[in-house]
């Protein structure tokens, strides 16, 4: 579905990605893992057009690289973003119409909001109350509702359990799974809490120093002694 095929990216004469290539099939759920300051964040911007980038992104056999993000969305790939990003003060309604900015059918729209509301209820408890006094937990699940709203094939997450209370973090990686598993949606999970992502995902890659440098399946990257020892705490 996906082909990252040696990609690379810069800021100035910094280079964060130095020709990486991975793949991601239909209704798979991928895991990057790195340490801070891998490429992650970046890989997953040059996807969705945010920065500029060298190399192909195959995407139904399209090459993406490079085209404006309102393509990349209306082309069925939708990003929430490390931090969440929701507009803290418009309501939990209105930050999910924003991202449905790009549907026209009104009876279409309101399926989508009830998938939302029906996966998250809290948001349907909340619907009127403005973002930013949200917990972060439930911020996050806006981010993703959000994301949910452009009805995409293909969604990436950038550390979806980031400042998030450890109860929420089992929810909402429980909702990743079944977002997966009802909508045949194709996900990239980058986490630092490469454990539990390891544990949802088909298959994973580590990225060190913007070089991929193992890609496996994610039950043999959680038995690999390196992985263990840099990503899993050496357990
Ligand atoms: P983290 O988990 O800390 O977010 P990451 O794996 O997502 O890390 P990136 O954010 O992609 O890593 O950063 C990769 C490299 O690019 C780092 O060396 C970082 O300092 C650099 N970088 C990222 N954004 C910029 C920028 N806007 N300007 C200059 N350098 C940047």
């Amino acid at each position: 579905m996906l082909s990252i095929q040696n990609l690379s990216v810069s800021y100035g004469a910094i280079a964060a990605l130095h020709g990486i290539s991975f793949e991601v099939g239909p209704g798979e759920i991928v895991t990057l893992i790195g340490s801070n300051g891998a490429g992650k964040t970046s890989t997953l911007r040059a996807i969705s057009g945010l920065i500029k980038s060298r190399g192909k992104i195959l995407y139904q056999g399209r090459d993406l690289a490079n085209l404006p993000p309102h393509e990349i969305v209306a082309a069925g790939i939708s990003h929430v973003p490390e931090g969440r990003m929701i507009f803290a003060n418009l309501t939990v309604a209105e930050n999910l119409a924003m991202g449905a900015y790009l549907q026209k059918d009104k009876g279409g729209i309101e399926r989508d909001r009830q998938f939302v509301f029906g996966m998250f209820p809290r948001l349907a408890e909340r619907r009127q109350q403005v973002a930013g006094t949200l917990s972060g937990g439930e911020q996050q699940m806006l981010a993703i509702g959000r994301a949910l709203m452009s009805r995409p094939k293909f969604l990436m997450l950038d550390e979806p359990s980031l400042g998030i209370a450890p109860i929420l973090v089992k929810t909402i990686f429980e909702k990743i799974v079944e977002i997966n598993r009802q909508q045949g949606l194709a996900i990239l999970l980058v986490e630092q809490n490469a454990n539990l992502a390891l544990e949802i995902s088909r298959h994973g890659c580590v990225l060190e120093t913007g070089q991929i440098i193992l890609r496996d399946s994610s039950a043999a990257l959680r038995e690999n002694p390196k992985v263990r020892a840099a990503y899993l705490g050496g357990v």
